[in-house]
C-alpha cells in the first residue's frame, strides 16, 4: 500500500532539492497557438526527410546537453516524426526539460531545415533563453524572448551543423548581412525567420510579414505571451539575427 505515496513524496523532495519548480503538466510552452494545420499533413516529406529531421534534433541535443547538465538538469528532445502536429513544445518539470518536435511541422511546405532548426531553437529558448520569464519560479522564457534568443544564440550555433540548402537570400537580406562577421550564416538566420513568418501568417490568416515593414507599436509593459502580430515575431527574428535590441512591439525596457 503506501508505496506510491512514498514515491510521490520522494519525487517532490528531489524536485525541491534541485531547486526546480514543480510545474504542473499545463506549464508547457508552444511555438505557436494551437491550430488545425495537422489536417493538411499528407505524411510525405516536403523540404526535409526523416533523417534530416533527426539529424537537426541530434545536433541541437549535442549543443545543449552540456548546458542542461551544468544546470543539474536532464534534457530530452523527442523526435516525433509520425505525429502530424504543426507545432512544438517545451516544459520543465522535476529537473527535466522535455522538448517535443513533430513531423507535422517539419513537413510544412513553408518550413525549410533551417526554419525547423529555428522552431527547435525557440523551444530551447524557453528553457535556456533567460529573462523575461513567463513565470520566474520555473525560469521559462517569454515567447518573444524564446524567439529572440532562438534566432540570436541558439540558431547561430546550430546552423553550422546543418547542411545549407543553397537558398538565395533576397536583396534586403544580402544587404543587411553584408557587414556581418559571417554573412552567409547571417543570411541563413534571416531566411529561416522569414519562412517561419510565412508559416505563422498562414496559420493566423494575417498578411505575410516583411523585414522591411516592422511593427511600430510600443508596448507599455513586456508581453510574456505571443507578440500581438506575426510581424512583431519576424522583427524579433531580425533583431536576434543582427544582434539588435529586442523590439518594442513586445519588450518594455
Ligand atoms: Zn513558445
Amino acid at each position: 500500500m503506501g508505496t506510491k505515496k512514498l514515491m510521490m513524496a520522494a519525487l517532490s523532495v528531489a524536485g525541491m532539492a534541485m531547486g526546480s519548480a514543480q510545474a504542473s503538466d499545463k506549464e508547457v510552452y508552444r511555438f505557436m497557438e494551437d491550430n488545425n494545420l495537422h489536417l493538411q499533413d499528407s505524411g510525405f516529406a516536403a523540404n526535409m526527410t526523416q533523417e534530416e529531421f533527426e539529424a537537426i534534433i541530434d545536433a541541437a541535443y549535442a549543443i545543449y546537453a552540456p548546458a542542461a547538465k551544468a544546470k543539474g538538469e536532464v534534457l530530452k528532445i523527442n523526435a516525433k516524426w509520425s505525429d502530424s502536429t504543426v507545432n512544438a513544445n517545451c516544459g520543465r518539470n522535476f529537473g527535466t526539460v522535455t522538448v517535443n518536435m513533430y513531423g507535422g511541422m517539419a513537413r510544412r511546405p513553408e518550413v525549410t531545415p533551417d526554419a525547423f532548426a529555428l522552431v527547435l531553437c525557440h523551444e530551447l529558448g524557453h528553457a535556456y533563453g533567460g529573462a523575461p520569464y513567463i513565470r520566474a519560479a520555473s525560469e521559462m522564457s517569454a515567447e518573444g524572448q524564446a524567439d529572440y534568443y532562438g534566432a540570436q544564440t541558439c540558431l547561430k550555433s546550430l546552423l553550422p551543423k546543418i547542411e545549407a540548402t543553397g537558398e538565395e537570400p533576397s536583396d534586403y537580406i544580402a544587404n543587411k548581412c553584408a557587414r556581418a562577421s559571417n554573412s552567409s550564416l547571417c543570411e541563413r538566420q534571416l531566411m529561416a525567420g522569414e519562412h517561419l513568418g510565412t508559416l505563422l501568417s498562414t496559420m493566423k490568416n494575417e498578411r505575410t510579414p516583411d523585414y522591411e515593414t516592422p511593427d511600430k507599436s510600443v508596448v507599455s509593459r513586456t508581453e510574456l505571451s505571443y507578440p500581438k502580430t506575426v510581424q512583431c515575431r519576424l522583427d524579433t527574428y531580425q533583431a536576434g539575427s543582427l544582434g539588435l535590441a529586442r523590439p518594442a512591439c513586445w519588450f518594455k525596457n
